[in-house]
């Protein structure tokens, strides 16, 4: 077989097998492969690590690019539960989105936080990119996720997934791990933990799951 990727510039690369993004950023140059965060093929936003397996139009994503912010973010959202949980073991994780300004993730505490709080919360998330965990994507059938998710006491991720097998009739879902900790997402994410290097967490408050 043979695919023909188009780069933005229009210009077309061709290849004797699929390739991943970061495979595709390698061969443009190695300065474009370290800063590569993410990729976008025929205008859909994917982690690098995705496979190219037909012809395609394609865009590799930098550091330097402002579409790479929500895809930071969002990383940073998953190493700031995995720092709370890894303080906190109690503490359950509902979900995390993007918003304008940064992020944010839902989190279920027997414990009320406090200001002081986001400081110890910063210092673990720093030892986490400084781990420079690999951040993997893997997918499991429905039962595996809930079984897996209620075992942990992951009440929230079963609700979600539940819901997703009744509306959306999913068969699978998309897990992403980072070191031991892992969650329910659709990504998608930065390679590793250590493209996170600035974040500053700015405030606490309440909320309420799904509140009816
Ligand atoms: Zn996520």
């Amino acid at each position: 077989m043979s695919l023909s990727i188009t780069l933005p510039d229009n210009s077309v690369k061709k290849f004797e097998q699929p390739i991943t993004i970061s495979e595709l950023a390698a061969s443009i140059g190695a300065g474009l492969a370290k800063s590569a965060v993410a990729g976008k093929i025929n205008g859909e936003i994917v982690d690098i690590r995705t496979l190219i397996e037909k012809d395609s139009k394609v865009e590799i994503i930098t550091i330097q690019n402002p579409e790479s912010v929500k895809v930071i973010r969002h990383s940073a959202a998953h190493i700031m539960a995995q720092a709370i949980q890894k303080l906190w073991p109690e503490v359950k994780i509902t979900i995390g989105p993007v918003i304008d300004n940064g992020f944010f993730y839902d989190l279920d505490s027997p414990r009320t936080f406090v200001p002081e709080d986001l400081e110890k919360i910063e210092s673990q998330m720093q030892k986490i990119a400084e781990a420079d965990y690999e951040i993997k994507k893997e997918i499991w059938p429905v039962n595996k996720a809930i079984e897996t998710f209620k075992k942990m006491g992951e009440r929230f991720k079963v609700e979600i997934i539940e819901d997703l097998v009744k509306k959306e009739n999913v068969k699978e879902v998309s897990i992403y791990h980072q070191g031991d900790w892992f969650d329910l997402c659709r990504g998608p994410h930065v390679p590793r933990t250590s493209f996170l290097k600035a974040f500053k967490l700015t405030s606490i408050a309440g909320a309420y799951w799904r509140r009816r």
